[in-house]
């Protein structure tokens, strides 16, 4: 999206705003179908956990995406936002059986990360399919908190526990009809990660009827210029020859399936905020601005890259600024950066704002949460508007004391 634009978005909606280019979503959704074009059934499941507002979801129920859900919360929005139950993936970690069951009441695809789970479910319920997830013990992922696939994970059901899930199986009568993997994030390494897919095609093959095997996702996106990404031409060559040899070994057309969120929607988010001070210090310049960690918490989480430009001066003679937030917390953005020269009231854009960063937002510091605007066909919406002293007060009970 351009500047201007950015800054008209701005001036009509105030800041801190979330803006969302859904052309981007849908060219990154085209991008992996499209390298995935020579396996003949190929279903994308959005992971709604890293921007879930109902109407984005319309955007991918319209380009006939499934979904990858990991609370009943989600599924529930899957659902209200269009989506067939049977278009929807349940990925839970650590959840009770009870939501499993609840979940599976609403015809809504199972896949279960742990051995204690599955014979319960087994037990109660043999009719109903299951997908499991498998944790190959393959070290993928930009960083630790990112990672999930590795032995030390809470993640899934050991790859040396298949023989264990067979028992269950067997002794249940049920059906595995999917396998599945999620190694975490920041995938690099194409032949690393077909290491791990190599892993699933052994686990599926002891599986008499499967229907799809779900590799998960982790695709990395660039978060600056010039900046690595996975090359998903690359792994769409590699892994489709593989699947497609592993079909006909099986003797049946099984679905190939990704469940990608930040390659779909991290690059089509814009955030913006208003700078409150600029503070001269002994060490550092510092541009205050009206946001915080309760909006877009990932730079202090887990010390992700944000691209931040002036969209108010954008020939300003660049310096070096300290970017950070109002919270009453230590909420750096980012140290050390060069950008055009920041006056008070000027507008600053974050890159790489949709995924993981509105749907992390919270009130901490009792503040409102940003609206969000969506761009679709050329046109903006208000899809969420910025909270009032209301919303914050919603669920307190007020005790006379
Ligand atoms: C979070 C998550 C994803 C999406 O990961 P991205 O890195 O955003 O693509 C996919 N599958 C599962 C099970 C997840 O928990």
């Amino acid at each position: 999206m351009n500047r201007q634009d950015l800054l008209k978005l701005a001036d009509k909606y105030q800041s801190p705003l979330y803006v969302y280019d859904t052309e981007k979503i849908i060219s990154q959704y085209k991008k992996i179908t499209s390298a995935f074009s020579k396996v003949k059934n190929v279903k994308i499941n959005y992971a709604v956990k890293a921007l879930s507002n109902i109407n984005i979801l319309k955007v991918f129920n319209k380009l006939n995406s499934g979904l990858d859900t990991v609370s009943i919360q989600e599924v529930k929005l899957g659902l209200l936002a269009g989506f067939e139950p049977h278009e929807i993936i349940y990925t839970p970690n650590g959840v009770s059986l009870q939501e499993i069951e609840e979940v599976a009441k609403l015809g809504v695809q199972i896949n279960i990360d742990n051995l204690s789970i599955l014979e319960l479910f087994g037990q109660k319920h043999p009719k109903i399919p299951v997908c499991i997830r498998i944790n190959p013990h393959v070290m993928a992922g930009g960083n630790s908190k990112i990672s999930v696939g590795h032995i030390d994970s809470k993640f899934g059901i050991s790859i040396h526990q298949v023989p264990h899930i067979k028992r269950v199986v067997e002794n249940t009568g049920m059906h595995i009809n999917g396998i599945h993997m999620h190694t975490g994030s920041d995938i690099l390494d194409i032949d690393t990660f077909i290491r791990a897919t190599e892993i699933l095609f052994d686990v599926a093959r002891q599986f008499k009827n499967i229907d799809f095997i779900d590799f998960g996702s982790g695709f990395k996106v660039p978060y600056k210029k010039d900046d690595i990404s996975t090359d998903i031409n690359e792994l769409g060559k590699k892994l489709s020859t593989r699947f497609n040899e592993f079909c006909k070994n099986y003797g049946k057309e099984v679905t190939l399936m990704f469940e990608p969120g930040k390659f779909l929607v991290s690059e089509a988010g814009y955030f913006l905020a208003k700078v409150n001070v600029i503070k001269q210090t002994t060490s550092t310049v510092f541009a205050g601005i009206d946001s915080g960690l309760n909006h877009l918490i990932r730079p202090m989480f887990y010390n992700s890259y944000h691209y931040i430009e002036n969209l108010s001066n954008p020939k300003g003679r660049e310096r070096f600024y300290s970017i950070v937030g109002y919270i009453c917390e230590n909420d750096t953005f980012g140290s050390n950066r060069r950008i055009n020269e920041i006056s008070e009231d000027d507008i600053l854009c974050f890159h790489n704002a949709g995924a993981y960063c509105f749907s992390m937002a919270s009130n901490y510091n009792s503040r409102f949460r940003p609206a969000e605007v969506m761009i679709y066909k050329g046109k903006d919406y208000l899809i969420r508007k910025r909270e009032t002293m209301e919303d914050i007060l919603k669920n307190q009970e007020s005790v006379t004391l």
